[in-house]
């Protein structure tokens, strides 16, 4: 079933000068696909997330999350099912530094009305996903920056979203470090999380089963990959 679906949706910043940073397209992101966006710096990618994440609202179109049109929705609303269905993964990692890595992914329940118990066995079971199962105490100072980033991961889930959106979930990580969010990403893929990943690194591109391009503000599908039948 669809998870994001747009109907010409589209974002024009008002200015002035009004900027026309997302052009109206028609997109169906599908539950379980992993899709990676590339583009240039100010080509329209966190316009995007942005608007797929129901940060902003687009100014054009019809946007549906779950298959729920969310256009027009009050900003209440809007951040209710943001919380619920969508977990967020950014480039700088924003960890608390003085909470261990269980209180930092606990802490992501704190407005779900979950008991605080069940908090913290959540925020276990979120860490053990990860594969950081044997790290829960320590101080996010501690972790490398792949831990760090794959803490960041657990609290994007631990509300068990429909959807996970990263932006540039390795940008500032070293190849090793990368590799390990990489292959957790691979992981939640085959589990059947639906994955939306933006970033400027053509290696991370490929990892997805579906490769979209943005340039200009417009979003184009440069070649259906995986599923293209191999030539007779
Ligand atoms: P990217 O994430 O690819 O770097 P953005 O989505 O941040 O690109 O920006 C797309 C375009 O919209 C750029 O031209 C940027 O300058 C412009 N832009 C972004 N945010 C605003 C804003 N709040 N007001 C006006 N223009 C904006
Ligand atoms: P950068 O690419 O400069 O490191 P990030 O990817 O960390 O920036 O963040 C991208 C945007 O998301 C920023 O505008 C930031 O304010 C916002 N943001 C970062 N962390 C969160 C969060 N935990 N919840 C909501 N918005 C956030």
């Amino acid at each position: 079933a669809p998870v994001i679906e747009f109907r010409g949706v589209g974002l024009t910043y008002p200015g002035p000068p009004p900027v026309p940073a997302f052009l109206p397209v028609d997109l169906v992101i599908t539950g379980g696909e992993y899709v990676t966006i590339t583009g240039p710096s100010g080509s329209g990618k966190s316009t995007f997330l942005n608007i797929a994440g129901l940060i902003d609202a687009p100014t054009e179109g019809r946007c549906l999350l779950d298959g729920m049109d969310t256009t027009g929705l009050p900003d209440s609303d809007r951040a209710g099912l943001r919380g619920r269905r969508i977990g967020f993964v950014f480039q700088s990692f924003h960890l608390l530094p003085h909470r261990s890595a269980l209180d930092n992914v606990a802490l992501a329940m704190v407005y779900s009305g979950v008991p605080r118990r069940e908090r913290a066995a959540r925020a276990r079971d979120a860490l053990v996903r990860v594969g950081l199962g044997h790290r829960v105490d320590a101080m996010p100072t501690r972790l490398s920056g792949g831990e760090r980033q794959r803490v960041a991961i657990a609290r994007a889930l631990v509300g068990r979203p429909s959807l996970l959106l990263c932006d540039e979930p390795t940008g500032n990580l070293d190849t090793a470090t990368a590799d390990s969010v990489l292959a957790l990403l691979d992981d939640l893929h085959k589990d059947g999380m639906t994955l939306v990943v933006i970033t400027h690194d053509a290696a991370v591109a490929a990892r997805g089963s579906r490769a979209l391009a943005i340039r200009d503000g417009r979003l184009t599908e440069p070649r259906p990959a995986r599923d293209a039948r191999p030539a007779p």
